[in-house]
């Protein structure tokens, strides 16, 4: 049963996820604070952390990176504004995934066994993303292989694609891209997004000449099949 660390100093909020997370057959502990957590932490191991960005003793970022610096913990973050998602997804952390408050216990359910299939080896069967569409990714080493060939990504392109992979089958708009991989770089505009998906796809091309996962869906964004 998959171990998962709630760090919410919220106690409505957390009660509403823990009852989601038993119900679906996992094994949650519930901290109200990052001291507690790192304790807990400390005690046992966790297949997963969803952390607060907003706790009152030590943040949620610098928790993730306390937590981090003793094992390599997929980590999902429960964000309340705009500029914190954009910092989770953002390269500093590297973060798995987020869910902006406030959000359905179900859809934050979802994106934890989404994690938890990525990054337990031998756990849960791959997602169709990965083994459908040939891509492996590592968030935490911020590595994406395709058909198993390790990509020569630069940052950017990385974001990008991590971004799309996050979300197979769903169409980013240029904002939404805009607003994770760069966040609140200078260098802005749908000209950019552009052209780094045109190089990103020119390295997948390298790799596979038959394959174009990378959907453009005109006046919308992008997207990356599914499978
Ligand atoms: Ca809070």
């Amino acid at each position: 049963m998959p171990r998962i660390l709630l760090v919410e100093d919220e106690s409505a909020i957390a009660d509403t996820v823990l009852y989601a997370l038993r119900e679906e057959g996992l094994d949650p502990l519930h901290c109200l604070t990052a001291g507690e957590a790192l304790a807990a932490a400390a005690a046992k191991p966790f297949d997963l952390a969803i952390l607060d960005v907003g706790l009152p003793d030590l943040g949620g970022f610098a928790l993730c990176r306390q937590l981090r610096a003793r094992v390599d913990l997929p980590v999902i973050f429960l964000t309340a504004r705009q500029d914190e998602a954009d910092r989770v997804l953002g390269f500093e952390l590297g973060a798995d995934d987020y869910v902006a408050k406030p959000f359905s216990p179900r859809e934050l359910v979802a994106r934890v066994r989404a994690v938890l299939r990525r990054t337990r080896p031998g756990g849960e069967a791959a997602t169709p993303a990965q083994a459908a569409n040939g891509f492996e990714h590592d968030p935490g080493g911020m590595r994406v292989r395709f058909r198993g060939r390790l990509l020569d990504l630069t940052r950017y392109e990385y974001g990008l694609l991590a971004a799309l992979l996050a979300r197979p089958g769903a169409v980013l708009t240029r904002a939404q891209l805009m607003d994770r991989v760069w966040g609140d770089a200078l260098e802005t505009g749908d000209r950019t997004i552009d052209t780094h998906v045109k190089t990103l796809r020119a390295k997948l091309h390298a790799v596979a000449p038959d394959a174009d996962p990378i959907r453009t869906h005109r006046g919308l964004g992008y997207s990356i099949d599914a499978g």
